[in-house]
């Protein structure tokens, strides 16, 4: 997740704003809801949180004295330089935090008070924001902690070792599915790491270093110490449940090194990343079932569209994005509900990434970046098509030849009455 550049310089005057408010004495613009209906407790417990948000700003400070001139910039590029993907969770996530920052005027940050959408994904994320403190949440969204698990794992993550072991409750489940992912595209993928990411690492001075170090290009004993305060910052809030909180991992992307102009980001291996957080996600949200599975065709069909260059276009930012973004939710379900892939049943996939995709209004500062949720369905839809009324449905097309028909279709897609039902898409397969 991060603010975006608007969001970032509301995010410091808001900053600003809260600081004045929350100095000892003005208890009455406390920044926090009080969510116990015991007036005592509240009392009591807004004071305590009170004291966290205050040391966290002085924290805050301590961390910006050590940053570079333009670290703001170099949080912001990070995540777009990776080219890595954003979950609809992380964007009502940031959307909620843009809200409550644009409003914070009035005194108060509480991210939970912007409902996006009525959807059990809207609910799962007040849930995991409810006993967050505010300050607290948006000094880690400032300081870039909340994208550190992913950038840890891009830059250190190895399928070897124990840090970043699937947990068990999936270890089994998505590496059998990552099996027949990469078996089942005629691109070679058997180099491309699956891995999990736990935001546990906040807790580790060392680790937090390293990736604080490349994030902002400071030097080694810098990063240490901003690190320090990280841990602090993270240790210091009980909600926070030492990094655990699925706050810190709610993406799962496809990561390539390939083409970057830093020699050692090149040199990286290819990775696939399933953040602790997006797994809860789904499991809470009811997509359990096969939300998974549909998460990881998609962010396969990503190095897919790596090993065939897919990503040539005459399209430009936000609709070249969308374009492989749509292209791999297309390419994700003709995987998911293939007969040689994973053959699950196109209505359970097609309502399962619905119900993933629908983040309301949330998702207002990228405009078109993933494809509205409309949008999405109807790749998928397509996808699911492509599959159910070939000629012939043992037989998997080549990679190139779907994403030529996919051309074909995008302009449909693209529409904003695109149909979501499979059997739109039933003249375009057969022709
Ligand atoms: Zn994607």
């Amino acid at each position: 997740m991060k603010l975006n550049r608007a969001g970032a310089g509301l995010a410091a005057a808001a900053l600003t704003a809260t600081l004045a408010v929350t100095t000892p004495g003005t208890a009455t613009a406390a920044p926090t809801a009080d969510r116990t209906s015991d007036a005592t407790a509240s009392a009591s417990t807004s004071a305590a949180q009170q004291t966290v948000a205050e040391e966290n700003q002085e924290r805050y400070d301590r961390i910006v004295a050590l940053l570079p001139a333009d670290w703001e910039q170099r949080r912001d590029e990070a995540r777009g330089r990776f080219g890595i993907d954003h979950s609809p969770v992380e964007d009502i996530l940031a959307g909620k935090l843009d809200r409550a920052i644009a409003a914070s005027p009035d005194g108060v940050i509480d991210p939970t008070d912007y409902e996006c959408a009525p959807t059990a994904l809207d609910a799962y994320v007040d849930t995991i924001l409810a006993d967050i403190d505010p300050i607290t949440l948006l000094i880690l969204s400032l300081t870039g902690a909340l994208d550190m698990p992913t950038y840890e794992a891009i830059l250190h993550g190895s399928p070897k070792d124990a840090d970043f072991a699937l947990l068990p409750a999936y270890q089994q489940r998505l590496s059998s599915t990552f099996g027949y992912a990469q078996r089942f595209w005629d691109v070679r993928l058997d180099d491309v790491q699956l891995m999990a990411m736990h935001g546990e690492m906040l807790t580790d001075r060392n680790r937090v270093a390293r990736t604080v170090e490349y994030l902002y290009g400071v030097g080694p004993a810098d990063a240490t110490d901003i690190a320090d305060e990280i841990v602090a910052i993270v240790e210091s809030d009980p909600a926070l449940e030492g990094g655990a909180n699925p706050i810190f991992t709610l993406n799962a992307f496809a990561f390539t090194g390939e083409g970057d102009p830093d020699k050692a980001i090149r040199k990286l291996k290819d990775k696939m990343v399933f953040g602790d957080g997006i797994l809860d996600a789904l499991a809470t949200a009811g997509l359990g079932r096969i939300g998974p599975e549909a998460v990881l065709g998609h962010e396969m069909a990503h190095h897919v569209q790596y090993e065939d260059d897919l990503f040539d276009t005459d399209l430009e930012g936000p609709e070249a994005t969308r374009r492989t973004e749509l292209m791999a939710d297309g390419f994700g379900t003709y995987f998911v509900t293939h007969k040689k892939g994973l053959a699950a049943k196109p209505n359970l996939v097609l309502e399962t990434q619905q119900a993933f995709y629908t983040v309301g209004d949330c998702a207002f500062d990228n405009p078109g970046h993933h494809g509205t949720p409309n949008q999405r369905r109807a790749a998928s839809a397509w996808g699911a098509a492509e599959v159910a009324y070939a000629a012939n449905p043992n037989k998997v097309l080549p990679s190139l030849k779907l994403a030529r028909r996919f051309e074909k279709v995008l302009p449909e897609l693209v529409k904003p009455d695109a149909p979501g039902s499979m059997s739109a898409y039933r003249a375009l397969v057969a022709s």
